[in-house]
Parts: structure tokens; C-alpha cells; sequence
């Protein structure tokens, strides 16, 4: 059988060899000069190559379709990327959160052991060719087209990413071979991304660091959401872990209907801030209230606080009244922010929408439409959080594709 895979990140170089292992003539083409240019950039530089729980504790960590991939994460589990990885001789570590890292803490190993496990079952790879478009006949695949010339196939895997970081080559190009042939794209957004904020008072808390915050998102009023974590202001408005997670669970809503509230001291109920206030307050009476505050708020968080608590940071505490006091704890149990977008594609982790996964064989990744046709990886309308997911399902839908092809079908 000849198998076409279009594009040599995670998916594609997962798909080639496990198509090649059972006994296809594989190609790999791939537009850039080498394979797995996102690869290199994965984990900040160190790829988190999947996460070590079990498939169900994985799949609560997909945010878009996670019944689609379900079959794939149990046939390829993370357990599976481990001992794959191991057996080729990449030595692996677990960190915090079950996060898997190769030892070496290098994410180019990561490609350097795939490629050569690629090249050791009969991969063959095609560098600077970008695949233009697929020629369809009958509904079944017949040709990729490259320069203008068809290379004719019996099976082509599509595996061209998503939209974010496009300098590594994915520019969606996958989507628009999908659109020709008949396949519906679900909207694009970026996930795992910066929020931009309305307003302009983050300008002046660019650069901090809120830990051990709780952040609840509200949409229409409604709670969605409430998470624990870590954070970072910018200038645009806010990203860092907690925020990461919050856009991939609201790109797809109104943005406008959007209310994030942090909550600046979580560990202490709204009794317990008063309290603490209080005695505060009691321990310096003549002191300011911007410099009282120094004892509860970062420095660059008190100005922002007391002008939303209507209180003037020069006004001595002993002079503040009841009423402006509730209200400096509101400010400090409910800091809220309005969003105004996600950030662009160019610095989003992944893109969430693709090709519309009711249209693909959830075991084989085959295209319903289209005979000999297939999807792997970020092209599909899949994500997950951050934590090793995002390359295990490219792994997982890559191993699932490659697989289901059998040498003897022709
Ligand atoms: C900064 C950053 C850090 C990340 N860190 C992690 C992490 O630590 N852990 C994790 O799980 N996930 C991480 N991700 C997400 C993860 O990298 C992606 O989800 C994953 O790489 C997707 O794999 P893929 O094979 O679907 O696509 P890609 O890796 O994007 O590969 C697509 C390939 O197709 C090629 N291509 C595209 N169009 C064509 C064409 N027309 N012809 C030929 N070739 C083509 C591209 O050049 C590219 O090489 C990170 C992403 C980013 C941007």
C-alpha cells in the first residue's frame, strides 16, 4: 500500500511509522527543512510528551471531544508513548503533575528518536515539499499535488496542525484540503492562550505574579468555573497557567457575557479578611492606608484595590469607615476583569475547532467522506489542557491512522 503522510510534526512522524511497521510504502512530506520544527518548542524547550495517568483521568483533561478520542487514548495510552519511547532508547523522567520529559531535558530528542525510528522501518522523507491540495476520484483519494505535479496514493494522512505558531509551518493548510473535499471545519479559536482585558488599569500590574490565587469565571452571570493556581499580568491583560486553562474553556462563548473574578486571599473567608483588617488597622491607626496594605496586597496591587474600594490611599485607617472597609474586602475577595479577546493564534499553545470529528472514523481516523483520507492530530477538532495531552493525541489519532492500515488490503 502507498501511504502519503502529509507533514512530519508529532501526528505525522507517529502515523508514518506505525503505517510502516505494518509493511506500507510510506512517504513523508513535509514543508519545512527537517521534521518536528513545533516539537523543538514544546515544554520550553524540554517537551512534555504526554502525561503518565490512566486513559480516563487523561480524557477529563480533553476539552473538545473527548468520546471521539476515547478509543485512541485506550489502543495508544500514555503508558503506550512511555514504553515506545523507552524501547527506542530515549530515557524518560516524570515531574510534577504526572508531566513526562525526556531526561536529557531536550525536546530535539524527542524528534531525533522518532525520525530515526521512521527511517529504521522504510519511512522515506520528502523536506521542503508542500503539499498544494489531494485529487479525489469516486470519493476515494488518488494523488497529493506537489508543484503542480500528481503523486498518486493509495492512502494519504493528513497531518498538518493547526493555526498557532505558524512559523513552525502549521498554517492550517490541513483545513483547506478537508473544506475541498467536502469536510466541515468547526471554528478555529486559539486555546491555551493570553486573554486581552478591557480597561487599561493591568498596564500597571504588568509583570506580576499572583500565586495561590482562585479565579471564577463567570458567563452571563452564571459560575462556570472556579480553579486554584497561578498567574500573570501583562500588557495586553493576563495569561500564566490558570489563565491558559480559563481560554480553552471559554474561546467558544461570547467573550462580551465573559467575568473573571480573582480571589486575592483564598484562604481566608470573608470573616477571617475582616479580621485580619482589622487588627491590621488597629496595630498602625495613623498610619495611610496604601501603606497599611503593604501587609496584605503586592505594592502594585494597592493602588488598583483601594480605587475600586473608593478610598483615597493617603486617608489614615483610623479614619476609614465601616462601609469602606467592606469594600476594600470585596475589591480583595473580588477582583474582577472583563475580557475584551484571546490572544492571537501566533502565541496560542494550540487552536481548537478542525475538521469536524463526526465526520471520521473514531477508530481509524478515516475520513467518512472520503475513502483512503485521514486526520490525525490538531487538525482534528480536539485539545486538551496543558500537561503532555496535546502531543499524546497527536500521538494517539497518529499510531491509530498509521496502524489501521494493512499492507495486504490491496
Ligand atoms: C510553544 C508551544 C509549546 C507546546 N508545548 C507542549 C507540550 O509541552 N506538551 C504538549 O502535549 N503539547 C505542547 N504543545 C502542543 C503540541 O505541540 C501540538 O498540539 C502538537 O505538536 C500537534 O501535533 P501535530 O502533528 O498535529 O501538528 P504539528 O506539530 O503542528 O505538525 C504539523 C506539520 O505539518 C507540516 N505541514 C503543514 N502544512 C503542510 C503542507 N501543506 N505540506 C507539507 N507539510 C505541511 C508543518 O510544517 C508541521 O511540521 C505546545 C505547542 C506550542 C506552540
Amino acid at each position: 500500500m502507498k501511504v502519503a503522510v502529509i507533514g512530519a510534526g508529532a501526528s505525522g512522524l507517529m502515523a508514518a511509522y506505525a503505517a510502516a511497521v505494518n509493511g506500507n510504502d510510506v512517504t513523508v512530506f513535509e514543508k519545512n527543512e527537517k521534521c518536528g520544527k513545533k516539537i523543538y518548542i514544546t515544554g520550553k524547550g524540554r517537551c512534555n510528551l504526554t502525561n503518565a495517568v490512566s486513559p480516563q483521568e487523561f480524557l477529563q483533561n480533553v476539552v473538545s471531544n473527548s468520546k471521539f478520542l476515547t478509543g485512541a487514548i485506550y489502543s495508544f495510552s500514555s503508558d503506550d508513548t512511555v514504553n515506545f519511547f523507552e524501547n527506542l532508547g530515549l530515557h524518560l523522567k516524570t515531574e510534577r503533575g504526572n508531566r513526562v520529559f525526556p531526561v536529557s531535558d531536550k525536546a530535539s530528542d524527542v524528534t531525533k528518536y522518532l525520525e530515526k525510528a521512521c527511517i529504521s522501518v522504510g519511512v522515506k522523507f520528502n523536506f521542503n515539499k508542500k503539499v498544494d491540495g489531494l485529487t479525489i476520484l469516486n470519493s476515494t483519494v488518488s494523488d497529493i499535488i506537489v508543484n503542480n505535479n500528481k503523486i498518486p496514493f493509495d492512502k494519504v494522512i493528513v497531518c498538518t496542525g493547526g493555526l498557532s505558531y505558524p512559523l513552525t509551518g502549521s498554517t492550517g493548510d490541513g483545513y483547506k484540503f478537508a473544506e475541498s473535499c467536502g469536510h466541515t471545519i468547526v471554528d478555529l479559536k486559539p486555546a491555551l492562550c493570553g486573554l486581552n482585558l478591557k480597561g487599561k488599569y493591568f498596564s500597571e500590574l504588568q509583570g506580576l505574579s499572583l500565586k495561590n490565587v482562585k479565579l471564577t469565571v463567570y458567563y452571563d452571570g452564571k459560575m462556570l468555573k472556579s480553579l486554584f493556581g497561578e498567574m500573570l499580568f501583562t500588557h495586553f491583560g493576563v495569561s500564566g497557567p490558570l489563565i491558559l486553562t480559563i481560554s480553552s474553556l471559554i474561546n467558544r462563548l461570547d467573550l462580551n457575557k465573559i467575568k473573571l473574578s480573582i480571589d486575592l486571599k483564598p484562604a481566608l473567608s470573608d470573616e477571617q479578611l475582616d479580621e485580619r483588617i482589622l487588627r491590621d488597622f488597629s496595630q498602625s491607626p495613623n498610619k495611610t492606608m496604601a501603606v497599611v496594605l503593604k501587609g496584605l496586597l503586592p505594592s502594585s496591587l494597592i493602588g488598583e484595590v483601594l480605587k475600586r474600594s473608593g478610598i483615597n490611599g493617603d486617608k489614615k485607617v483610623n479614619a476609614v469607615s465601616k462601609s469602606e472597609r467592606l469594600s476594600l474586602l470585596t475589591s480583595m475577595k473580588s477582583f474582577d476583569m472583563l475580557v475584551s479577546s484571546l490572544r492571537q493564534f501566533d502565541e496560542a499553545i494550540v487552536t481548537s475547532g478542525g475538521v469536524n470529528v463526526k465526520e471520521v472514523n473514531p477508530k481509524t481516523m478515516e475520513s467518512k467522506l472520503i475513502k483512503g483520507l485521514y486526520f490525525c492530530g490538531e487538525v482534528l477538532d480536539v485539545d486538551a489542557f496543558t500537561g503532555g495531552f496535546n502531543l499524546q493525541i497527536a500521538f494517539s489519532t497518529g499510531f491509530a491512522a498509521g496502524n489501521s492500515i494493512k499492507a495486504e488490503e490491496i
